[in-house]
């Protein structure tokens, strides 16, 4: 089956009781059995829900992965990857990563042991200088939010399996439509459907998927111990959400390009930052692993102060100020006041996240609205 086709199709079936052919909001928290130990599968709702496990397989299929899992958020799903570890273990991740798990790894999970170090992947060199024979596992976010680096999986993969450390895909910018990152030799993929995936900016939920059994095993025994799972409703709107992935991944590339070549041209803009650029640092990589180059931009200013991003960010219309990304909706973020801002300052600049730079989420609107408004935004 093809994507678009999987999207709607794999691991759906009509309900058997009634011939829904949607997949019906099982809004329980616990089965009856017929006798002790005797019952259908499920036993209580927190270890296995039926709407749950239609969309678990339906995201492993889109993922190629032979397992799937869904958590309460994609930080849950990440905090999972890190609870199969131990106190002395190592992680390398990506330098450039999303605020929320560098505050996770480096808040919450250092105080139990666990070590972080943060590399440029760009080069996978420098995971391999990193590696000990602590290095348990190596985190990779790309494309990086927000600076859209691309890191290259293969390479990566390769580097941890030599090592026997286990490699985790953030795939949440790309999606499963644009990357699959197991299929390029990764261990783990793990999403925070919140954003392309559910699509709609109404849920919020993550994944992880594996080919491995053991590591399903791992993940499953966490899902239903720490129990960050999320409700039924939820997974019927992911659901409904995911019928039409494949047609809003095609729109926000669409819009993506356009969008990146009109902020290229533009006399107020410096810097922009999209892996579709010939001359984006890792674009072979991009163009080697990934199927299109999606709708998420950052842009810095030719005035690079943050009054002037301040300024533009108040003067923007159809794009809404907001935190997030992957809805319909286009939106735009201050990443260094919002999502990345529980990374120290120095440590921000260091990755060229300055003050001014402004990310877009290009939704997928009317492309000539969008640019009219990115228009009376930056003049
Ligand atoms: N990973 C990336 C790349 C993200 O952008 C986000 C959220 O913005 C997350 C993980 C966390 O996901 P959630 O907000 O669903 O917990």
């Amino acid at each position: 089956m093809k994507f678009g086709t999987k999207a709607l199709h794999a691991g759906i079936e009509p309900d058997p009781s009634t011939g829904a052919i949607m997949t019906p909001i099982f809004q329980t928290s616990t089965y009856v059995q017929e006798g002790p130990g005797i019952h259908k599968g499920y036993e209580y709702a927190r270890t296995k829900n039926p709407t749950r496990t239609v969309l678990e397989n339906n995201i492993a299929a889109l993922e190629n992965a032979k397992f799937g899992r869904c958590f309460a958020s994609g930080m849950s799903a990440t905090e999972t990857v890190i609870k199969t570890l131990l106190p002395g273990h190592e992680v390398i991740c990506t330098g450039d990563l999303y605020g929320g798990s560098f505050r996770l790894f480096t808040k919450v999970f250092e105080q139990f042991g666990i070590k972080f170090t943060f590399v440029n992947m760009k080069d996978p060199k420098n995971v391999e200088d990193a590696i000990t024979d602590k290095t348990k596992l190596l985190w990779v976010e790309t494309p990086t939010n927000p600076m859209m680096s691309i890191i290259d999986i293969e390479a990566i993969s390769k580097i941890g399996n030599k090592h026997g450390a286990k490699v985790a895909v953030d795939n949440t910018f790309a999606s499963p439509y644009l990357q699959n990152p197991l299929d390029l030799g990764a261990d783990i993929v793990m999403h925070s459907v919140t954003k392309y995936i559910a699509g709609h900016s109404d849920v919020i939920m993550g994944f992880l998927g594996t080919n491995d059994p053991k590591v399903d095993e791992q993940f499953g025994f966490i899902q239903k111990s720490s129990g960050a799972i999320p409700g039924p409703q939820d997974c019927f709107l992911v659901l409904r959400g995911i019928k039409t992935l494949h047609l809003r991944m095609q729109r926000h590339c669409e819009n993506g390009k356009i969008v990146a070549n009109y902020l290229k041209k533009h006399p107020n803009v410096d810097k922009v930052f999209w892996p579709g650029f010939e001359d984006h640092p890792n674009h072979d990589i991009a163009k080697k692993q990934m199927r299109g180059f999606g709708g998420m931009i950052s842009f810095i200013q030719k005035e690079d102060t943050i009054e002037k991003a301040n300024e533009t960010l108040r003067k923007f219309k159809l794009f809404s100020l907001a935190e997030s990304l992957g809805g319909v909706e286009s939106l735009v973020g201050h990443p260094a006041t919002m999502t990345h801002a529980s990374i120290p300052k120095e440590q921000r600049i260091q990755r060229g996240l300055t003050d001014s730079l402004i990310r877009l989420s290009v939704g997928i609107e009317d492309i000539d609205d969008l640019i009219a408004d990115l228009e009376q935004a930056i003049k």
